[in-house]
């Protein structure tokens, strides 16, 4: 049997919401790249079909995983915040500010599957210690326009594009308070960070094709705040989980670098470095063929944070080591530099 018919055969049960696919029928691998636990992760939900994924992941998980409305986009569509764990250490995940950047999506739910389901004596011990929120996909009009910013085309933004809209990650300055926030999503997120008062907050992106110096392509960068304002103790914290992310990407078969990201405090990055989270960009590279790799390398990254956090070994982590993750260097020959967060 050839791998297609396979592969046709799992795309049916993942449109039927049938997620988990026997063993026997596993595909561990596929022009995408691997997938996670054999089954082919959809790179790009609807937002309908986000929501009906959340849903059913809170079904399953007999009322471990708690989905809740934020607050609406411009067009109407919600923003939607998964809760799970009741543990001390808090940790949050956002995902998708920036509409066509979707991985961090898909990884989130596979998250969510990974602890919030079943009843492993590992996902057990980790939910006593930590408690987990993710604002998935903090950009659902941006994600359905397939563009970077949100949904205000009448808006003449000082960050954002004037007929489309805001850039949702400039907009995160704690001066700047919610009810006064331009940026209609960026407002959501920082309630939900007020309310839940995270010790680590972990903001998921992509960018362009990079190489090292050497000229090897690397999958994923990552960065703390670079903002001069955050506490020297804060951006060491973030230091400590950069270089978590590190060695989970990287032992996961990815290639993390540096991402040379801009000081503006309107960054989340930065911003929530300001309000003293443990504050970390990741950014995946769009490599089209390795797409469901990525998914999985961001779901590791997520997995390996919660799982430092709750053992408390992020905290044994010399931050130095951040330092050594290597620069970015060079866009791919024949790709186009283009720019993410700061970028
Ligand atoms: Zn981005």
């Amino acid at each position: 049997m050839s791998l297609k018919p396979k592969i046709a055969l799992l795309s049916v049960f993942v449109t039927a919401g049938l997620l988990v696919a026997p063993a026997a029928q596993a595909v561990e691998s596929t022009t995408a790249g691997t997938t996670v636990d054999g089954r082919i992760v959809d790179p790009r939900p609807s937002t309908a079909k986000l929501a009906f994924e959340l849903h059913k992941l809170a079904l399953l998980s007999h009322g471990k995983i708690r989905v809740s409305e934020i607050g609406r986009s411009n067009q109407g569509r919600p923003v939607w915040a998964a809760r799970v764990g009741h543990g001390k250490t808090r940790i949050q995940y956002v995902t998708q500010q920036h509409g066509d950047e979707p991985l961090g999506t898909p990884a989130a739910l596979e998250f969510l599957r990974k602890v919030g389901v079943g009843h492993s004596a590992w996902a057990q011990k980790l939910l006593a210690k930590v408690t987990v929120d993710i604002v998935v996909r903090a950009n659902p009009d941006g994600h359905e326009h397939d563009w970077r910013y949100n949904y205000d085309p009448k808006a003449t933004p000082e960050y954002g594009e004037k007929g489309k809209g805001y850039d949702i990650n400039r907009y995160h300055d704690p001066a700047v308070a919610p009810k006064d926030n331009p940026a209609t999503e960026a407002g959501l997120i920082q309630r939900r960070n007020a309310s839940f008062k995270p010790d680590i907050m972990v903001d998921y992106h992509m960018q362009g094709r990079y190489l090292d110096a050497n000229g090897k392509e690397i999958t994923a960068s990552t960065m703390w705040p670079t903002h001069p304002g955050v506490k020297p103790s804060d951006v060491d914290f973030a230091k400590q989980i950069a270089v978590v992310v590190q060695r989970s990407i990287d032992g996961n078969g990815g290639y993390v670098s540096q991402y040379p990201g801009g000081d503006y405090q309107g960054i989340a990055r930065n911003g929530y470095g300001l309000l003293g989270n443990g504050s970390v960009l990741i950014e995946l590279s769009l490599i089209p063929e390795r797409e469901q790799q990525q998914i999985q390398d961001a779901l590791a990254s997520m997995l390996a944070i919660a799982q430092a956090a709750a053992d408390g070994s992020v905290r044994t982590v010399d931050p130095a080591g951040a330092e050594a993750i290597p620069p970015r260097g060079p866009a791919l020959p024949g790709t186009v530099e283009e720019g993410d967060e700061a970028a």
